[in-house]
């Protein structure tokens, strides 16, 4: 009874329109699910229980936040990226320790997930070498939480301008397959990767194969396969 009623009000707050621009956490996610949403192709619901973990990841930023004011080393919070044409984002937060500025990203995750983490995350180091980027700051400090135990690591992370340019390049060729209608190819490691356990796009994914194929054409099948159903 109540259950279902607060799992309705995360629902209907889900955000899942079209994407028109990329996003830096875009950064080494799969090439094929940010194409379907600048396409707003159709998605799955996104499960309230998710919703509520999300949220709970909110809560846990903002109490970092509160106590860099607290320490006096939180230069801003939640900044945007400057306006460029191809991405947006905003960092968790600029910090200055020692007389030297750092970005600092934060990530929170489950025991299980958090005892296994020796590195930071591919994806996590693609997204703070663009804020580094576009900030102009050479170092960034990824910041990881264990949301069961509040245990904690952190990762100091070096300004990469090769892996930078290479990341704004594939943003750029990913660019000409959205404006030329062509979906890319599914993950070399797909259905294995994690990213395909939790998409949005599964469904449409499985039923158009793997390789690079043009938009109109699968559209028509996931309108003639949504006519079936
Ligand atoms: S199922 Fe995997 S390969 Fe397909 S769109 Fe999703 S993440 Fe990409």
């Amino acid at each position: 009874m109540l259950k279902e009623l607060i799992d309705k009000f995360y629902l209907d707050q889900q955000r899942d329109g079209q994407q028109f621009h990329f996003y830096i956490t875009d950064a080494g996610k799969c090439p094929r699910t940010v194409f379907f949403k600048f396409k707003n192709a159709p998605r799955a619901k996104m499960d309230a229980r998710i919703l509520r973990i999300f949220e709970r990841g909110e809560y846990l930023h903002r109490n970092i936040f509160n106590i860099l004011y607290r320490l006096r080393i939180g230069v801003t919070t939640e900044v945007s990226i400057p306006a460029q044409e191809i991405i947006s984002g905003r960092a968790d937060a600029i910090i200055s320790i020692n007389n030297e500025n750092y970005i600092l990203d934060i990530k929170s995750m489950n025991s299980m997930i958090f005892r296994n983490l020796t590195a930071p995350k591919q994806e996590n180091i693609y997204q703070i070498q663009l804020y580094l980027h576009y900030f102009n700051i050479k170092k960034g400090i990824l910041f990881y939480i264990d949301k069961d135990k509040q245990d904690i690591k952190e990762f100091i992370i070096n300004y990469n301008s090769q892996l930078v340019q290479s990341l704004l390049k594939d943003f750029e060729e990913l660019k000409k397959k959205i404006d030329a209608d062509v979906v890319p190819p599914v993950l070399p490691d797909y259905p294995d990767n994690w990213q395909c356990s939790y998409c949005q796009f599964r469904e449409i994914c499985d039923l158009c194969g793997g390789k690079e194929i043009s938009w109109q054409e699968f559209k028509k099948k996931i309108e003639s396969q949504e006519t079936k159903m």
